[in-house]
C-alpha cells in the first residue's frame, strides 16, 4: 500500500465531494419522508469498517469460510440483542433490505403459487405485497385487501370476508402509508379461524414496536419481517423473526436459499443499532416521534387540510390535496424551501402514481434531530402555507429563512468529519 494518506478525500475526490454534499443537504434540510432517519455516528461508522472485507457464509460457528471469529462475534451479538429487544424466539439479521426479507419469508413458508392476502398498494400496502410487476405478484398468487372506502381504516370484519372467500394460505399485514393503529391480535384471530400463516411487515414501525408505543406483533404473528433503517434508526438492511418452529425454515431460505454472503458491516452495524434500540432515550425519541406527529396532524386539520382517516396514531400522516394542486407539485415546492416529503396516492385516489392526490409525511427524522411539539407547530405552519400559497414567491422566501433558522438550531452529525472522514 501507497505511503499517500488513503482517506476519501485523497483517493476518490468526486465520490468525496458528493459525500460532503450529501451531509451539507441533509444539514440543512427537513428530511420528513416517514421511512427516512438518521442513523447514528456510532451505527456509520460500524457500518463503514473492516467488518466488510470478510466472507461469512453460513451461520455463527457454521461458516464456510475461514477468519471468521469476529464475524461470528458480530452476528452472535445482532441476534441476540434483535430477539432481546423484540421479545423473539428467533431471529435472522443477515437480509440486506425489507424486499429481500418478504422474499425469504415467502420462500421459506410457501410454494410457488401459493394463495397470499396483503393490503393493496393503492392503499398503503408495498411492492412486495403483492405487486404485478414485482416478483411476489409473479411468483405467488395474491389477493389484496384495502382500507374501507368509508372509514379509510383496515376494518377487519370486512377484510375477514374475502379471508372467508379466498382462503389464503398467508396473511400479510403491514404497511408503507398506514396513519393507524394495526391491532395484531384481533389478525391472529382471523387468520387462526381461516387456518392462514400470518405474517407482519413492520418495515416502518419498527421503532414505535421496539419502544412499546404499538403492540407488537410478535406474540401474535408466525413471522415478522422489517428493515432496520426506518424508525429503527440503524443501517439500511432488514431483519426477519419468527417462532421457533420456523427457525430452520427461515435460516435455510436467507441462505443458502436467496443470499449468499452476508453484509457483515450492516450486521455489525444492526448490532450497535438493537443496542441503542433498548436505550431509554430511544424509547423517550419514539413517543416523541408520534407526540410530534399528532401536533403536526391538529395544526393541518386546523388549515382545513383533510388528512386521510382524519389524523394519526403513528409517525406518519397523509394529506389529501383534494385537487388544489397534486401531490407531484406540492412535494417539489416543498423541496424548494428545504423541506423533503413524498408525493403519494391516498386510498381510491382518482389521479395516478406519478400525479397521485396526496402526499406522505411523518416525523421520525426530526424528531431523531431532537425536535418537539413547538418546532411541529411551526413546520405545520410552513408547510400548509406553502400548499395554500404555492405560487407566492414572498411566501417561499419567508418559509426558505424559516427552515434553515430551524435547521441550524438543530444540528446534525456534529462530529461527523472526524468519525466518517468525508
Ligand atoms: C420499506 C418497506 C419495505 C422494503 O424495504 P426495502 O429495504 O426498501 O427493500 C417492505 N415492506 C414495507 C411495508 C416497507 O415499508
Amino acid at each position: 500500500m501507497s505511503t499517500m494518506p488513503q482517506l476519501l478525500s485523497h483517493v476518490d475526490p468526486e465520490i468525496s465531494a458528493v459525500l460532503s454534499g450529501e451531509l451539507e443537504r441533509q444539514r440543512n434540510t427537513l428530511m420528513m419522508i416517514p421511512s427516512e432517519n438518521y442513523a447514528s455516528l456510532a451505527v456509520l461508522q460500524a457500518q463503514g469498517s473492516v467488518m466488510t472485507n470478510q466472507y461469512a457464509e453460513g451461520y455463527p460457528r457454521q461458516r464456510y469460510y475461514n477468519g471468521c471469529r469476529f464475524m461470528d462475534e458480530a452476528e452472535s451479538l445482532a441476534i441476540s440483542r434483535c430477539k432481546e429487544l423484540f421479545g423473539a424466539e428467533h431471529a435472522n439479521v443477515q437480509l440486506n433490505t425489507g424486499a429481500s426479507a418478504n422474499m425469504c419469508a415467502y420462500y421459506a413458508l410457501l410454494n410457488h403459487g401459493d394463495k397470499i392476502m396483503a393490503m393493496d398498494l393503492n392503499h398503503g400496502g408495498h411492492l412486495t405485497h403483492g405487486k404485478d410487476i414485482n416478483f411476489s405478484g409473479k411468483y405467488y398468487n395474491f389477493v389484496s385487501y384495502g382500507v374501507s372506502e368509508k372509514t379509510e381504516v383496515l376494518e377487519l370484519d370486512e377484510i375477514r370476508e374475502l379471508v372467508k372467500e379466498h382462503k389464503p394460505r398467508m396473511i400479510v399485514v403491514g404497511a408503507s402509508a398506514y396513519p393507524r393503529v394495526l391491532d395484531f391480535e384481533k389478525w391472529h384471530a382471523m387468520a387462526a379461524e381461516a387456518g392462514a400463516l400470518l405474517m407482519a411487515d413492520i418495515s416502518h414501525i419498527a421503532g414505535l414496536v421496539a419502544a412499546g408505543v404499538h403492540p407488537s406483533p410478535i406474540p401474535w404473528c408466525d413471522v415478522v419481517t422489517s428493515t432496520t433503517h426506518k424508525t429503527l434508526r440503524g443501517p439500511r438492511g432488514a431483519i426477519i423473526m419468527s417462532k421457533e418452529q420456523y427457525a430452520k425454515q427461515i435460516d435455510k431460505a436467507v441462505f443458502p436459499g436467496i443470499q449468499a454472503g452476508p453484509l457483515m458491516h450492516a450486521i455489525a452495524a444492526k448490532a450497535v443499532c438493537f443496542r441503542e434500540a433498548m436505550g431509554e432515550e430511544f424509547r423517550r425519541d419514539q413517543k416523541q416521534t408520534v407526540a410530534n406527529c399528532k401536533v403536526l396532524a391538529d395544526v393541518f386539520v386546523k388549515r382545513g387540510f383533510r388528512l386521510v382517516t382524519g389524523g394519526t396514531d403513528n409517525h406518519l400522516l397523509m394529506i389529501d390535496l383534494e385537487n388544489r394542486i397534486d401531490g407531484k407539485v406540492a412535494a417539489d415546492h416543498l423541496e424548494e424551501v428545504g423541506i423533503v416529503v413524498n408525493k403519494n396516492m391516498i386510498p381510491f385516489d382518482t389521479r395516478t402514481p406519478v400525479r397521485p392526490s396526496g402526499i406522505r409525511l411523518g416525523t421520525p427524522a426530526l424528531t431523531t434531530r431532537g425536535m418537539k411539539e413547538g418546532e411541529m407547530e411551526t413546520i405545520g405552519g410552513c408547510i400548509a402555507d406553502i400548499l395554500a400559497n404555492p405560487e407566492s414567491g414572498e411566501i417561499k422566501d419567508r418559509v426558505k429563512s424559516e427552515i434553515a433558522e430551524l435547521c441550524a438550531a438543530f444540528p446534525l452529525y456534529r462530529e461527523a468529519e472526524t468519525a466518517i472522514a468525508v
